[in-house]
């Protein structure tokens, strides 16, 4: 059809980041989405939480783009911040948590919005394929759309699937994940609209329905349950049927007048699919350690203090010329991974990796050659802290201490 620069597959919280980074150096764009609005698992998906972006001590570690997209949340829409962290920075030290929450539907809009305003080329209802490799080459992307089947060249590919599909199919190496009974949707009820007219805030009126309510860490997922890997269709189909089924369980006897569900989650709400096995695997035994190749700080959203860095070799596999993913495909193990996964660290990866897209069709370099203190400039100018400060580790920390995950 046409080549590009810059190809993003998926068009999640880290594919729109991955797209703008690039097209704000200069380059061509395309953006796949095979759902109809932008923001992944954050809109779609209905997860309307920026988690934790501080220490638990008052000190924030996530900026660069994640403010941009805080701010594209929240503008025309209603947010929910902590009062202590009202700017965006606490006045003083303080152990409530900085986190946002915002409306998922107004958010896919403004997304939508800067994508367009930024002259990326967006395509709906468009699914990614297939790679097209010519050895260690990507030539591009074959696609299935309303049009058809098409191929879309480009010079670099960045999987932001959230699934690695792409990366996946040209034959990198992956990780499987397990996924527990989760559904969330939103419903209104009489008695929840009139809290929101007593208070006047509108996202009172909205409130959880679950079919299955597993927490990240298994617990309430029905026993004798297998686990879903998503990443079969007919692991995607019945995880979504049982749901369903469960949730209209849940509801059956309710009265029907005084209640309605607003939406269900338009996409399967699975936590970790499938990662690349990168050239480094990020693990819970990384905590506190520094990486000559990190592209961000993140916290842990759970406990206070645990910090990580992201080594750039998490989001490439040598070999690979011009393939490179971001978000929750971002290789990690165990609760590491989850720490990657969510929502403002697959912004900061997607950031990375659109820059590190630019970097290597402007240098003529391997996607895994590039230079990385070229890149983590880049990424500080734009915000983005690259390593903590140690003054930040407490003096007893146990990187190591357990695993979280079952
Ligand atoms: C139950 C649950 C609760 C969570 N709670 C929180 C929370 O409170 N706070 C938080 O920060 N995070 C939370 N998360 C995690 C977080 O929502 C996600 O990990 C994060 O949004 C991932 O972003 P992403 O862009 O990497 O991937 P995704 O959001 O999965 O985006 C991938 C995008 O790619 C598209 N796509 C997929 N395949 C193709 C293809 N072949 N072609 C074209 N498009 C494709 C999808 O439609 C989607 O838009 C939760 C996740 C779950 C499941």
């Amino acid at each position: 059809m046409k080549k590009y620069d810059v190809i993003v597959a998926g068009g999640g919280v880290a594919g729109v980041a991955a797209a703008l980074a690039a097209r704000r150096q200069g380059k061509s764009v395309l953006l796949l989405e095979k759902s109809m609005m932008l923001g992944g698992l954050a809109t779609l998906g209905l997860i309307n939480l920026f988690v934790p972006m501080c220490n638990g001590r008052g000190k924030r570690i996530i900026y660069g783009m994640v403010s941009e997209f805080i701010e594209l949340a929240t503008k025309y829409g209603w947010k929910v911040v902590p009062k202590e962290w009202g700017n965006g920075e606490p006045e003083k030290p303080t152990n409530v948590r900085y986190s946002v929450r915002y409306s998922p539907y107004i958010f896919a809009l403004a997304l939508t919005e800067q994508v367009v305003k930024e002259g990326i080329d967006l395509y709906f209802d468009t699914i990614a394929s297939s790679p097209v490799m010519d050895g260690n080459y990507c030539k591009g992307i074959i696609v299935e759309n309303k049009s058809g089947r098409q191929f879309f060249e480009g010079r670099v590919i960045i999987d932001t699937t959230g699934d690695a599909n792409i990366l996946f199919r040209a034959g990198v190496p992956t990780i499987q994940g397990k996924n527990y009974f989760t559904y969330i949707a939103k419903a209104i009820d009489i008695e929840h609209c009139k809290k929101a007219i007593e208070s006047n805030r509108i996202e009172k009126a909205i409130y959880n329905v679950s079919g299955g309510n597993a927490n990240l860490y298994g617990k309430n997922h029905p026993e004798g349950m297998e686990y879903y890997t998503g990443t079969t269709a007919e692991s995607v189909s019945n995880f979504i049927i049982r749901n369903q089924l469960e949730l209209l369980r849940k509801i059956k006897n309710d009265a029907k007048e005084s209640r309605e569900i607003v939406t269900l989650p338009g996409m399967a709400q699975f936590r970790t699919t499938r990662c690349i096995k990168g050239d480094y695997i990020l693990e819970e035994t990384d905590f506190y350690k520094h990486f000559d190749d990190s592209v961000c700080a993140i916290n842990d959203f759970e406990r206070p203090d645990y910090l990580l860095e992201v080594p750039y070799r998490t989001m490439i596999r040598k070999g690979f010329d011009n393939l490179i993913t971001a978000g929750r495909s971002v290789s990690g193990k165990g609760y590491a991974w989850d720490c990657l996964r969510v929502i403002p660290p697959a912004i900061l990866t997607g950031q990375a990796a659109g820059l590190a897209a630019v970097q290597a069709i402007d240098t003529k370099k391997a996607i895994y050659e590039i230079n990385i203190t070229e890149l983590q400039e880049k990424l500080k100018k734009q915000g983005v802290m690259i390593h903590f400060d140690d003054s930040l580790i407490p003096e007893n920390a146990k990187p190591a201490e357990k695993n979280l995950c079952i």
